[in-house]
């Protein structure tokens, strides 16, 4: 009786002191305290279990409880703690070979904290990197309406969902945006090659029409994770490095969440035929134990940082990024992800999952399901002729029953701005196909029980 007393004023406890990450205050949902995770499951303070088809935020990827990793991290803080990266220690040096490598190589590694710090360093990076060729007139990036790239003040700007920015501008100067392929929602009577090359077509006429001299970098994901899980056609993505090549514009390929397996290769980009400039990456690389990020620099650009010219160096540093713990967690994660195989596990339960779901395509209010590997989108819609966003109540019930049911999923979007209709399912990569089965089984009731 205590314990339960104990364990309700947790919430109570919570209300008073935190304040939580874009949600709503509400009296009704007091947000879940969890206590536990194990594989895909987490375990609430009351003791109720659900199967976490988010990964917690795209980011759980070897699943919860992985004793190997809290050991990597314990024994390393027990032999050094920290050094800062003005300086080095083994487990970064061995971290970035073997990210190096799973990138094909070429790449040099520069380490921060976060996904929106990653892409905050690959911007300035593109910036200095423009002036010391010689080209100081490029500081423009360019990114997609949709994409989210970070709460940061130059994430943020680079981001094109602005429910998320309008009430904190003006943001940082010098950020466009050009509309991403949304297969599902292309003009009727036109092939998706075609869309998918007007689309390319579109920002090239933005960097000409801005002046290409203007234009340093373009960031995208490999595809829209958090704005809706829109998988553009391959042709879509080459030609967009086609047209980065031809105005002398790097591309920056934001992998926070396509990185480490999660689309079911080591990188979401590796699905085309490019070769990025700049990748950045987060979540998966820790499975978020410990907070890390990478900005991997191709080494012709960073040639252009270590040319010994007073002033050429990046000035750039953070206190946290390259912590010796998190490094070597990383590399036991990533050790986790090739014993067990998970890269194609993902793409073997993405297809999976994508069948299991198939039936549901029937169902009047779902518009689309569709994916990469282990991210899917289940595109919700009032009307399948028009396809009129389903209402946020809609959305929300279908949200609320399926964590009745003890399976939490997700909801993205902004396919109406701040509109979000599609719901999203990126469980751990290591799930079980007991896992596998119950997720399909919990959407199914659901989704039928919303039709009777
Ligand atoms: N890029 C993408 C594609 C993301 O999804 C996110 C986070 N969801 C970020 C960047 C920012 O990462 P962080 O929250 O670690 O700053």
């Amino acid at each position: 009786m205590e314990s339960v007393q104990k364990k309700q004023s947790l919430v109570e406890r919570d209300r008073q002191n935190v304040w939580h990450h874009i949600s709503p205050y509400s009296e009704k949902n007091p947000p879940m305290v969890v206590e536990e995770g194990k594989g895909s499951w987490i375990t609430d303070h009351q003791g109720k279990r659900y199967l976490d088809g988010m990964s917690g935020l795209f980011c759980v990827n070897v699943g919860y409880g992985r004793e190997e990793l809290a050991q990597a991290a314990y024994e390393q803080i027990k032999k050094m703690a920290y050094v800062p990266m003005t300086q080095s220690h083994g487990p970064a040096i061995e971290l970035a070979e073997k990210v190096n490598e799973m990138l094909g190589g070429d790449y040099v590694i520069f380490y921060s904290n976060s996904g929106s710090d990653a892409n905050e360093v690959a911007f300035k990076m593109a910036r200095q990197y423009h002036q010391q060729k010689g080209e100081g007139t490029r500081y423009k990036v360019i990114s997609r309406y949709r994409a989210y790239h970070g709460s940061s003040a130059g994430a943020l700007s680079a981001t094109g969902q602005a429910l998320r920015k309008y009430k904190y501008e003006p943001l940082t100067s010098g950020f466009l945006h050009v509309a991403p392929p949304d297969n599902y929602r292309k003009p009727e009577g036109m092939s998706i090659e075609d869309y998918n090359i007007a689309r390319a077509r579109e920002l090239e006429e933005t960097i000409i029409w801005e002046q290409k001299e203007t234009i340093a970098a373009v960031i995208m994901e490999p595809l829209i994770t958090g704005g809706g899980v829109l998988v553009p056609d391959p042709v879509y993505v080459e030609k967009v490095q086609e047209v980065c090549n031809r105005h002398g514009v790097l591309l920056i390929i934001d992998e926070v969440i396509c990185g480490f397996g999660r689309t079911g290769k080591a990188f979401g980009h590796q699905h085309f035929n490019i070769k990025p400039d700049m990748v950045t990456m987060a979540k998966g690389l820790t499975s978020a134990y410990l907070p890390l990020s990478i900005t991997a620099v191709r080494k012709d650009i960073y040639e252009k940082f270590k040319d010994g010219k007073e002033n050429s160096h990046f000035r750039h540093v953070n206190t946290f990024g390259g912590n010796p713990a998190a490094c070597a967690l990383a590399l036991k994660n990533i050790e986790i992800m090739e014993k067990e195989n998970l890269f194609n596990r993902s793409a073997e339960a993405g297809n999976r999952l994508l069948n299991g779901l198939d039936d549901l395509r029937n169902l009047d209010f779902v518009g689309d399901i569709r994916g990469l590997g282990l991210i899917i989108g289940i595109e919700i819609v009032e009307d399948k002729l028009t396809k009129k966003p389903a209402s946020p109540e809609c959305v929300g019930g279908l949200i609320a029953a399926c964590k009745a049911n003890g399976l939490i999923i997700g909801k993205n979007g902004d396919t109406v701005a701040g509109h979000n209709n599609i719901l999203t399912l990126s469980p751990p990569l290591s799930s079980t196909d007991d896992d596998f089965d119950f997720i399909i089984n919990v959407l199914k009731k659901v989704f039928h029980e919303k039709v009777n």
